[in-house]
């Protein structure tokens, strides 16, 4: 069985566990961890686990709503942190001062086992050193992950074929942003094709691979400032073909509900 629950999404912090599980044996593996360990520790206690039930970190880039309490998780864990080179480089892991072997490698394309679980990163457009993206697996079914997204190249398109879950970023909305007090450079930055996907985007991203076996589908990363959930709802909705109230959003404070992949 594969399930997942977001603990936290957007520009404050992110982090996503995912449990894959075979008979006695369960797998559990955080995405990101831009929560600091008081919170993460804390939402974690709201399921039942704590920090040592977490078998591997996976950082999809350098940006510290994703990378920022990496290290102390590390430190305090001792368990495999992964990300790409570049990530490592950006993030100046080599100071961290963990043990030689817990830093791992991710590269674009090579599937990393970590127990039960199969993640298998790929390259994103995004403004970071190397930014991965991931889908996972349990061997049965597939979720991908994307958020921090600049737009749909194909290669993202060809990651994300088939899942039975996605989790997909909706970052702003095109109107706001472009009204909001936010600088030129900053506007651009956002909406320019390394920063993060409109509501519209996504929605055309979510179009391009939806198939009648992806049964769940979770928008994150919501901008507080330039986006609302009923604007997600709305353009997501279009797509899947249900009312707007019922598009799961990952909250910034309190993640989503388990959900599982099936
Ligand atoms: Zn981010
Ligand atoms: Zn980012």
């Amino acid at each position: 069985m594969l399930r997942f629950k977001n603990l936290g999404s957007g520009s404050a912090g992110n982090a996503t566990l995912v449990q894959a599980q075979s008979g006695q044996s369960t797998t559990q593996v955080l995405i990101d961890c831009g929560l600091s360990m008081a919170q993460l520790s804390a939402r974690l206690e709201l399921i039942d686990l704590e920090l040592s039930d977490v078998d591997a970190l996976f950082i999809t880039h350098e940006h510290s709503d994703h990378v920022g309490h990496a290290r102390q998780f590390g430190l305090r864990t001792g368990k495999p942190i992964w990300c790409s080179q570049g990530t490592q480089l950006a993030s100046q892991t080599i100071d961290w001062g963990l043990n030689s072997d817990q830093l791992c490698c991710a590269r674009d394309g090579e599937t990393i086992e970590v127990g039960e679980l199969q993640l298998t990163p790929f390259t994103v457009p995004h403004d970071a050193r190397e930014p991965l993206q991931v889908c996972m697996s349990d061997g049965n079914v597939k979720l991908g992950l994307v958020t921090d997204l600049g737009h749909a190249s194909a290669h993202v398109l060809q990651s994300l074929r088939q899942c039975q879950a996605l989790i997909l970023e909706a970052n702003h909305d095109q109107d706001m942003l472009r009204l909001s007090k936010y600088p030129s450079f900053l506007k651009s930055r956002i909406s320019g094709p390394l920063g993060h996907l409109s509501n519209q985007a996504s929605a055309h991203l979510l179009q391009s691979v939806m198939h009648d076996q992806l049964k769940t589908v979770v928008a994150a990363h919501l901008s507080e400032k330039n986006n609302t959930p009923e604007l997600v709802g709305l353009a997501f909705g279009a797509v899947l073909n249900c009312p707007a109230h019922e598009v799961i959003i990952a909250h910034q404070d309190h993640g989503t509900d388990w959900w599982v992949v099936s």
